[in-house]
């Protein structure tokens, strides 16, 4: 792979400037599934905040399984990011699922997210790659390492080196217990053949909010650099993803025992 220079992502946010990667500590990202309203993600955002987070994450463009289900508020939603990473401080992730809205995402993202179910998307990676926002690139939930590095070559390639890797759990069997199998293997496998940063999703990764705080330790002992915990105020009557969101207070714990773990940011 071409992608063995960097071993850092740098990430400027409005609180300073972000690094992920083995030499740094643990950054957090946390907040909602899909971003619902002004006053909830500006409100969540400023909880993360408190609570250690870095970066504020949230879906305006939602890939979701059911075309009846939420689809994502869109570019307003977008706006509302823009808000909430003024009141806060925090940067900004969150998703892109078309190329058409790239530089849209572009204007308010600190890093872009490429989805699960866009891994293999050739033509969106290398739009993102021609553009130079950091790109947090989700691992398929079919997705082989090889796969899944070459995905990330593609937005090498295009000319951007700032990209993160995230295992956000890969399909199971056993979906009774949880809703994919999170693979943190995949942590010290990937350490051993690119430089690149690995996020840990355990949120996805489980589909069980129970299961999070546990499997985020889990994450942080085999050495991820970073962790991505979908944070909802009110998880029971959330759009998307409730059962695996924790509420603010139960990140905020979290963030607390992290750092019995290791180098929280
Ligand atoms: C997300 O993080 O919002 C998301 C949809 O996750 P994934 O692409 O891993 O399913
Ligand atoms: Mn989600």
């Amino acid at each position: 792979y071409r992608h063995g220079q960097a071993s850092e992502v740098a990430v400027p946010t409005p609180n300073g400037v972000v690094y992920f990667g083995e030499h740094h500590p643990v950054v957090l990202i946390a907040g909602p599934c899909a971003v619902e309203s002004e006053a909830a993600i500006v409100s969540t955002a400023k909880r993360i905040k408190a609570a250690g987070g870095s970066l504020l994450r949230g879906g305006a463009y939602k890939p979701r399984t059911s075309p009846y289900a939420f689809q994502g508020h869109g570019e307003s939603a977008l706006e509302m990011l823009a808000i909430a990473r003024e009141a806060s401080g925090l940067g900004i992730i969150t998703e892109v699922m078309d190329t058409a809205d790239v530089s849209r995402v572009a204007k308010v993202a600190d890093i872009i997210q490429v989805g699960a179910r866009n891994m293999q998307n050739f033509s969106l990676l290398k739009k993102v790659g021609a553009q130079d926002k950091p790109v947090l690139l989700k691992r398929g939930p079919s997705a082989t390492i090889d796969e899944w590095l070459m995905a990330a070559e593609y937005i090498v390639a295009a000319g951007n080196p700032n990209v993160i890797l995230c295992e956000r759990g890969i399909r199971t069997f056993d979906r009774q217990y949880t809703r994919n199998l999170l693979d943190l293997s995949a942590v010290p496998v990937l350490r051993s053949l690119t430089h690149l940063p690995i996020a840990i999703d355990p949120s996805h990764g489980t589909g069980k909010s129970q299961l999070v705080p546990t499997m985020a330790k889990a994450a942080m002992a085999v050495g991820a650099d970073s962790l991505m915990i979908e944070v909802h105020p009110n998880p029971a009557k959330a759009l998307s993803d409730g059962p695996q969101s924790l509420t603010p207070d139960q990140f905020e714990a979290l963030s607390k025992e992290l750092e019995m773990v290791g180098k929280v940011l």
